[in-house]
């Protein structure tokens, strides 16, 4: 019986960071926000999905105006 071990190595720690490419804009037409190269979006972070900004539980909303 041979067990193998390692599938229970914790395999978290990376030195390098994956990063996207850099020097790119969201994808989203109009918007020219340039994207962080360890962002995994195609979009800025007001236009990434299901992203939203929590300042201490509290939302800040920004409908109503607009
Ligand atoms: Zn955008």
């Amino acid at each position: 019986m041979s067990t193998n071990v390692y599938a229970s190595r914790p395999s978290g720690r990376r030195r390098k960071l994956k990063t996207y490419g850099e020097s790119r804009v969201c994808s989203q037409e109009g918007c020219s926000t340039k994207l962080s190269k360890y962002n995994k979006n195609t979009e800025c972070h007001r236009h990434a999905p299901r992203q939203f900004p929590r300042t201490r539980g509290v939302l800040t909303e920004q409908a109503g105006e607009a």
